[in-house]
């Protein structure tokens, strides 16, 4: 193992984007350490890299301290439930790994002296009155909800950050990742990606909730990547949005599926559920401006592409 090789620690890197950022770490030159503890994530993701001697897998959950021996240069924390189900099933995991699954990151960046990138989200901002969404925006969340156990987290994980970043000018870095999709999400997750294409592909009706007028812009795999890579290696703390300002209703969505895949699935009404956000679109002019990024792919190309990768996933290839 070649020992000048820069050393990358990723927190829940056998989860979706956490993968995504193992194989692009590996394909840069790069010796990529991954920590996940697999109640989200799944050794799946990573199967292909288990044998490259650049990389190393740890099973460990990171809301319980943290050890890696020798260098690490950058850490990227994105251990967490991710999906509005998830984190229904998994309140206290879910506050733990964003409370101190963070303060532990943040541990481990001050001793080996790394660069951190906190994947935040655009749940800091709940339910937005303010649209589309500025990092100046203060939110508006209901900490009691369903949905404030991963909020109220993750605005807990970005004031620790910048709180060691300020005390210990440790050099960190903030992303608020808005609607992300594509290839290696869990089919059975919950999100709307995801639920809509399983349904497609078993001709069952496609559930939108509420009236399918709420909003949201969804990011595909890739963009995502590019905006993390270059934020790392900025010279911002952030925060930064990093998303598609493309925005569509949930209801325009679901038709988009159905096109797609051309199933005879029919749209069925469930109740909306509680405390979910109206509208989301991210304001990205500071990723802009400071990452020189913007998402390249269209909604409608990557969802073919996703909807490709879930059916031959389910097909067992
Ligand atoms: N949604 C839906 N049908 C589903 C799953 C989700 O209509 O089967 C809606 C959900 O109510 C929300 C939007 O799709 O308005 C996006 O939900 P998701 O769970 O993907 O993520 P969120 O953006 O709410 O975190």
């Amino acid at each position: 193992m070649s020992q000048r090789k820069k050393i990358v620690a990723i927190t829940g890197g056998a989860g979706f984007l956490g993968s995504h950022l193992c194989d692009r770490f590996i394909k840069d030159g790069y010796r990529v350490v991954c920590l996940d503890n697999l109640i989200t994530g799944s050794l799946k993701n990573i199967e292909h890299l288990l044998k490259d001697k650049n990389f190393e897998f740890i099973k460990q959950d990171v809301s319980k301290e943290i050890r890696i021996k020798g260098p690490v240069n950058y850490i990227l924390h994105f251990a967490s439930p991710a999906s509005p189900i998830d984190y229904l099933e998994l309140p206290i995991q879910t506050l733990k790994v964003g409370a101190l699954g963070t303060h532990n990151a943040l541990g481990l960046a001050k001793l080996k002296k790394a660069t951190f990138l906190l994947a935040s989200t655009s749940e800091v901002y709940g339910d937005p009155e303010e649209h589309p969404q500025k990092e100046t925006y203060w939110g508006h969340v209901n900490p009691i909800g369903p949905r404030g156990v991963y909020d109220e987290a993750k605005r807990f994980a970005e004031a620790i950050t910048l709180a060691y970043h300020r005390t210990h000018k440790i050099d960190t870095k903030i992303l608020r990742i808005f609607n992300t999709y594509g290839p290696r999400m869990r089919i059975r997750d919950g999100r709307v990606v995801p639920n809509f294409i399983y349904q497609a592909l078993h001709n069952q009706p496609l559930t939108v909730y509420g009236d399918g007028k709420q909003t949201r812009s969804f990011c595909y795999y890739s963009d995502l990547i590019e905006g993390i890579v270059r934020l790392l290696f900025a010279k911002t703390t952030g925060p930064v949005n990093v998303g598609n300002p493309d925005e569509f209703t949930i209801l325009e969505f679901a038709q988009m599926v159905i096109k797609i895949s051309g199933t005879k699935s029919r749209i069925v009404y469930k109740p909306l559920p509680t405390d979910d956000p109206k509208q989301r679109r991210p304001d990205i002019t500071l990723a802009k401006k400071i990452l020189k990024w913007e998402p390249k792919v269209k909604l409608q190309d990557g969802l073919q592409e996703t909807f490709e990768w879930f059916k031959r996933s389910m097909n067992g290839k």
